[in-house]
């Protein structure tokens, strides 16, 4: 059989080709509906497209363009046309693109108009041969192409374990490094999810994420394709255009700042979410505090999973009851849930040796999610495998008595304080509680005598004055002093990525010469 990802998505259209499958509106705000033989069509061309450049196989297809519904149909069609479709964050600019293109040496560079310029010249000089334009209003040299092509293709015939897409991690603790995920991968996680997420006729997905990491990508298209559900796609996150489209939608998918952002807004109420079935959110830690006010403003229960580029979606809270875990149906803030069926999950001490239940360790995970390996990293790959072939996620957390995981950082977040362990999570947890604290970080700089000492920064809520002083007073009374930080300071806000992850790296450089 073929085990091509599209075929799977292309046999979970609806019946009625003539559906609407994509809501989206034009950049002047005309509405702009896409049928799924729209999709069907458009993305054939492209992929006959791709098909009469005579590409090597394996070849990857780079893809740096604004969001917009035809970067789903040249996703498609890489996929239809059997290529390696490799998607780069739009805010990347010249050195980066340097360092992807040079590193992934893609046969095909797509990138909006306005770039063609530098990003051909990159491209050219990286030995690629074909450097397309995509506009965001159905523009540029890749559709020109493809409009003389047919609009019938037969998909290419693909192994599960033959490469569909490379993404590259959101580069939160280093360089990003290109994740290899296979047609498998893909496939076994979406089919999956539409299962543990409850996935129904009729629900309609809130699209609003960037498409270039797997939340957006992966997630939220395929998991609105596989249930043959209708999307309702935004370019960009509006609060309130959110909140306006949830009386038309009954799943939305977030990262944590989205929801913060909604919370922001009088027009989210009880009402106006009535309508809505599944909020879930994931790519960073929900703070119990979002968890919390969003139940009282909504009347819902956000649902929080944890995955990463390398694994795809690797545990969640239960949509309903849980018959591995005793039937719990609990959505329990500050924790990512169970792992997923199919997913094994162990927490190891640094030697590797597996840890009794509660205690904190690395996460690693198996099964058919993970994936094949770094591009071009044989040596990163080997170190990120244990030797019994479990994947290191380089996320430090527990399972707890009643199986949820809670993660508590990254091990490379992670402050050894005069030998001790400090768990950020821990602290800014405690942090977060008191009054006029909006959010926090703590990171761990130089010091001579402790090797390390933890430095938090705090954000108040709007309005508030917090004294950093004062945090440190409270906590000396709540915690042992090896975890209290040395020094608190007030920001207005934290630095992140367009993931909404706390760039902790850059905490950490701008305070590393407090005690040197
Ligand atoms: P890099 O690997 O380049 O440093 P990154 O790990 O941020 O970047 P991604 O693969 O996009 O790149 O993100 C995966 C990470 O995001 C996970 O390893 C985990 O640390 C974090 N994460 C995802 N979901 C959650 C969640 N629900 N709670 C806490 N952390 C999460
Ligand atoms: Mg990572």
């Amino acid at each position: 059989a073929n085990h091509n990802l599209f075929s799977a998505l292309r046999a979970a259209f609806p019946s009625n080709l003539d559906d609407v499958a994509i809501e989206a509106v034009s950049s002047s705000g005309e509405p702009l509906n896409y049928t799924w033989r729209d999709l069907d069509r458009a993305s054939a061309r492209i992929a006959n497209m791709l098909d009469s450049l005579k590409l090597p196989e394996g070849s990857r297809v780079a893809v740096q363009v604004e969001k917009s519904v035809e970067a789903v149909l040249l996703y498609l069609a890489t996929l239809r046309a059997g290529y390696v479709f490799l998607p780069l964050n739009t805010a990347y600019q010249s050195a980066e693109i340097e360092y992807f293109i040079g590193n992934a040496e893609p046969a095909v560079v797509v990138c909006t108009p306005n770039n063609f310029g530098w990003v051909s010249k990159i491209a050219f000089k990286a030995g690629t041969e074909h450097v397309f334009t995509l506009g965001e209003d159905r523009n540029g040299t890749l559709l020109e192409r493809a409009t003389h092509f047919g609009d019938e293709h037969q998909e290419a015939e693909r192994k599960s374990d033959d490469l569909a897409a490379i993404l590259y991690t959101s580069g939160t603790t280093g360089r990003s490094k290109g994740a290899m995920l296979t047609h498998g991968n893909l496939l076994s996680n979406a089919v999956m999810l539409k299962d543990y997420w409850g996935w129904k006729p009729g629900d309609v997905l809130i699209h609003a994420l960037p498409i270039f990491h797997v939340h957006g990508l992966f997630v939220a298209i395929h998991g609105a394709l596989i249930n043959g559900s209708k999307m309702i796609w935004m370019s960009k996150f509006d609060p309130k255009a959110v909140i306006a489209a949830m009386p038309r939608a009954t799943v939305f998918m977030g990262v944590p700042t989205l929801y913060v952002r909604m919370l922001a807004e009088p027009a989210l109420t009880r009402q106006q979410a009535g309508h809505m079935r599944l909020f879930i959110a994931g790519s960073a830690p929900l703070l119990i505090e979002t968890f919390k006010e969003w139940q009282d403003r909504t009347g819902f229960t956000i649902l929080e999973r944890y995955g990463m580029s390398e694994t795809i979606m690797l545990t969640s809270n239960p949509y309903s009851a849980d018959a591995r875990h005793g039937g719990q149906d609990e959505r329990r803030g500050g924790t990512v849930g169970f792992p997923l069926p199919g997913v094994g999950l162990r927490v190891v001490d640094d030697a590797g040796k597996a840890l009794p239940m509660g205690e904190i360790g690395n996460i690693q995970v198996k099964g058919p999610n993970v994936f094949k390996g770094y591009w071009r990293m044989p040596e990163k790959t080997r170190e990120e495998f244990s030797a019994d072939g479990w994947f290191k996620t380089g996320d430090v957390g527990k399972v707890d008595e009643r199986d949820y995981v809670c993660i508590v950082g990254r091990s490379k977040d992670l402050i050894i304080s005069g030998g001790y362990n400090v768990y950020p999570a821990e602290i800014e947890g405690y942090i977060n509680d008191m009054p006029g604290v909006a959010e926090s970080a703590l990171v761990g700089v130089p010091h001579p005598d402790f090797g390390e000492v933890g430095v938090a920064v705090v954000i108040p809520k709007p309005g508030v004055q917090v004294d950093g002083d004062a945090i440190i007073a409270q906590l000396k009374s709540q915690l042992a002093n090896f975890k209290i930080p040395k020094r608190c300071f007030v920001t207005p806000e934290l630095p992140r990525n367009t993931m909404g992850k706390v760039q902790k790296n850059l905490l950490r450089d701008q305070y590393k010469g407090l005690f040197a």
